[in-house]
């Protein structure tokens, strides 16, 4: 035990949290040990632009000593994305970016709305809010459930973070169906959250602007290959930005990660070839997937939805001893049995393939019960 823990165990406390954050469920990602193929956390599997590389290695240590100036990268962001630079607001990453967006709006008469299963950290952000936390279960095709989230849309009604692809399912919600529902919850902000839209190709990030309630974030985690620089953004409505821009460190987006999203938003080219590789992939893997019999969802994103059944757990410590990470998603809502597997690139799935056929192997052998 270090002496800094021998200490603690002495102290006794009385300074109490909040009585909302007494409740807020616990969330540890399980991390650690994560030197095998990362099948796990829907990152992109290989690296970033070289390009990221070499503006990073020139930066000086004279550059470090800065605050830094997140304006004249989101202008750069916004023009990447054809929009104006007052409707774009750079965050560590799209969780900082939800954080802010529960902690801006979410008073405690408010409703959010989330369909489910979906993205973990919505929940999370909200109930470190006084509002109240409504779910909507998805079907078991786990398709969008637009008209059962159409009907419990009210004047409470705050927020609706809709995932789109949609994690862990990566099914897809239509265009309509978002425009719909942003019609249909004037007094609510509706946040797409386009994290995995690389691999699906569909946005509505046209409409902001347009849109008075929409808002969509977009992170640079997964196609981008920069999870560990922690870089996101939000899109919006000017009128909305100001409030997010209030609640908002203004320094929370690093000069590091500054410099590197200057550099793969400049190489378009490494990220159509990384988005190339999943689809390729992902088209291979389903097909494999489907020839040794397991029961998946059809899906937009770099990962996919496996139904492993009661063998889940078993299932992810037979992938890890064969040195592949995959993350069991057996306890979200409707998600009994099931296991997502991040899709990478084709030479990696090979190996996944044949992994998770040597498990079916095995289970049919009888041996793993
Ligand atoms: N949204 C969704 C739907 C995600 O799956 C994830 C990451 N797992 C995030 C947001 C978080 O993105 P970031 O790394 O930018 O915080």
């Amino acid at each position: 035990m270090n002496p800094a823990d021998a200490i603690q165990d002495k102290i006794e406390i009385e300074v109490q949290p909040r009585a909302r954050v007494r409740s807020m469920p616990e969330y540890h990602p399980p991390l650690g040990h994560r030197d095998r193929l990362r099948l796990d956390f829907n990152e992109n599997t290989l690296a970033c632009s070289h390009a990221v590389m070499t503006a990073l290695e020139n930066i000086s240590a004279a550059d470090l000593t800065r605050y830094p100036e997140r304006e004249p990268v989101e202008a750069l962001a916004a023009s990447h994305l054809g929009l104006e630079p007052r409707h774009v607001v750079l965050t560590n990453g799209v969780d900082e970016a939800i954080h802010v967006l529960c902690q801006a709006f979410l008073d405690a008469d408010d409703e959010i709305l989330l369909p489910v299963p979906t993205y973990t950290m919505y929940e999370i952000y909200a109930s470190s809010t006084d509002a109240t936390l409504r779910k909507v279960q998805a079907a078991e095709d786990f398709q969008f459930p637009f008209i059962a989230l159409l009907d419990v849309i009210n004047p409470k009604t705050k927020i609706i973070a809709i995932a789109n692809p949609n994690s862990p399912t990566g099914t897809i919600a239509t265009r309509e169906q978002i425009l719909a529902i942003a019609q249909a919850a004037p007094q609510a902000i509706v946040l797409v959250d386009e994290a995995y839209f690389h691999f699906h190709g569909g946005t509505v990030i046209d409409c902001i602007g347009i849109v008075p309630n929409l808002v969509v974030a977009r992170t640079f985690s997964k196609a981008y290959g920069l999870a560990g620089l922690r870089l996101g953004l939000l899109a919006g409505p000017e009128p909305l930005l100001a409030w997010v821009r209030r609640v908002l460190s203004p320094y929370s987006v690093n000069s590091i990660a500054l410099v590197a999203l200057t550099a793969a938003l400049a190489d378009q080219s490494y990220l159509d070839w990384y988005v190339h590789q999943v689809k390729q992939a992902r088209a291979d893997f389903l097909v494999g997937l489907r020839q040794l019999g397991l029961q998946f969802w059809p899906t937009q994103a770099n990962f996919v939805l496996v139904n492993i059944g009661s063998e889940h757990k078993q299932f992810v410590a037979w992938m890890r001893e064969h040195a592949i990470l995959v993350r069991d998603r057996s306890a979200d809502p409707g998600c009994e049995g099931c296991v997502r597997i991040t899709i990478g690139t084709p030479e990696q799935m090979r190996g996944a393939l044949s992994a998770v056929e040597s498990f079916r192997k095995f289970q049919s052998s009888g041996a793993s019960r």
